[in-house]
């Protein structure tokens, strides 16, 4: 039995996933979320509900664990440096600071000279009148934003001109580019020089959320090698340590375009917990407690779809198959839009 107990910061199903990963390992789990109903209570060894600046409570949080992760990109980056000053955090609190917002993303990836959609800081009305040559365009908010929240498509001058924004937040505008299809590589990162790396997934997004993922993606070996080459520079770039997601957009040229990298487990890699033998949220364990490396293998080709809202239901009560694995995030409320739970299918 191991004595090793991590903390999660975050309390959604990624959260629950990374403290299965851990049960796995016999590593113990505390996670701490500011949603009284966060569900990895019910998956985690130990819960604190608390606000993200409590400093006393996150003191208990600390005080409990070895390792530090977390599950979400938008906590605060004051929370995250005080934490880190306690106990050591992976991935790196100034990682995050990049990723959590969109315009230093991209900047990152351009002076690494990494191929992003164009894009264009938009931060008042006269910034977003004169920049006619990003549409059609997709304006998003520069931090905060998920599952396609605070985004405006715009497609011609008309609707830019009719867009009614507040900017109380600073925007992003993306050009639009002729999606052929959209791909993910998830990596770990161990140390410098040290991975374990995925196979592309292919993702396909309804109304700009996940809707079904699968492997083996169907790409030329060109884009397959790209993507993860790709990946593995990012990583190398940013000192990671743990599973990080790079997500790319694929043009109706072939050309690959990194969309935006997720600096923790995601969603495209659910299906890795039934398709290989070590999945992304063991590995990210795995990778943050300092344990060995496991050659990471797949077994099987793979099918993931995400039942969001009411799509629920009727697995809840469904036999399933073999093949068929259902995971219930177990949330209290069903919510349109909402990531209820996911069912991965294996080519047995
Ligand atoms: P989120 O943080 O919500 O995942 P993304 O920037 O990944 O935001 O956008 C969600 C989805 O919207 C993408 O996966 C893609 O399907 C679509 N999308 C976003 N930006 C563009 C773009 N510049 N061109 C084409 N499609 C886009
Ligand atoms: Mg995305």
């Amino acid at each position: 039995m191991s004595n090793t107990t991590i903390g999660i910061i975050g309390g959604g199903q990624l959260g629950s996933m990374l403290s299965s990963g851990a049960k796995n390992l016999n590593i113990k789990t505390v996670v701490i979320s500011d949603d009284k109903d966060a569900p990895a209570q019910f998956f985690a060894d130990e819960f604190i509900f608390c606000k993200y600046d409590d400093d006393l409570k996150i003191q208990e949080f600390c005080n409990k664990v070895d390792f530090v992760t977390f599950e979400f990109e938008n906590i605060p980056y004051s929370t995250l440096s005080k934490i880190n000053e306690i106990k050591k955090i992976n991935p790196k609190p100034s990682i995050n600071k990049i990723l959590q917002n969109r315009l230093n993303e991209k900047d990152f990836l351009n002076n690494n000279n990494i191929r992003t959609t164009s894009y264009i800081s938009v931060k008042n009305e006269s910034e977003l009148k004169s920049s006619k040559d990003f549409i059609p365009g997709i304006l998003k908010t520069c931090t905060l934003g998920y599952d396609g929240k605070g985004q405006y498509k715009i497609n011609n001058e008309k609707e830019l001109d009719n867009l009614k924004i507040n900017f109380e937040n600073n925007y992003i505008l993306e050009k639009l580019v002729k999606l052929k299809k959209e791909i993910s590589v998830i990596i770990t990162r161990f140390g410098p020089q040290e991975y374990e790396i995925y196979d592309p997934i292919e993702n396909v997004h309804e109304d700009q959320i996940l809707k079904y993922s699968k492997i083996p993606a169907e790409i030329n070996e060109n884009l397959f090698n790209q993507s993860k080459e790709c990946a593995m520079h990012i990583a190398e770039e940013l000192g990671y340590i743990g599973s990080m997601c790079v997500e790319y957009f694929i043009d109706k040229n072939e050309n690959l375009y990194v969309n935006e990298i997720a600096p923790r487990v995601h969603n495209s890699g659910h299906l890795t917990i039934n398709a290989y033998n070590v999945s992304q949220f063991e590995n990210h364990i795995r990778a943050i407690c300092g344990l060995n490396k496991v050659e990471t293998k797949k077994l099987y080709n793979a099918k993931m779809v995400n039942l969001i809202g009411e799509d629920i239901l009727v697995y809840r009560n469904k036999k399933l198959k073999d093949n068929e694995f259902f995971f219930d995030y177990l949330k209290n409320t069903i919510k349109e839009n909402r990531k209820m739970g996911h069912l991965t299918v294996i080519e047995k």
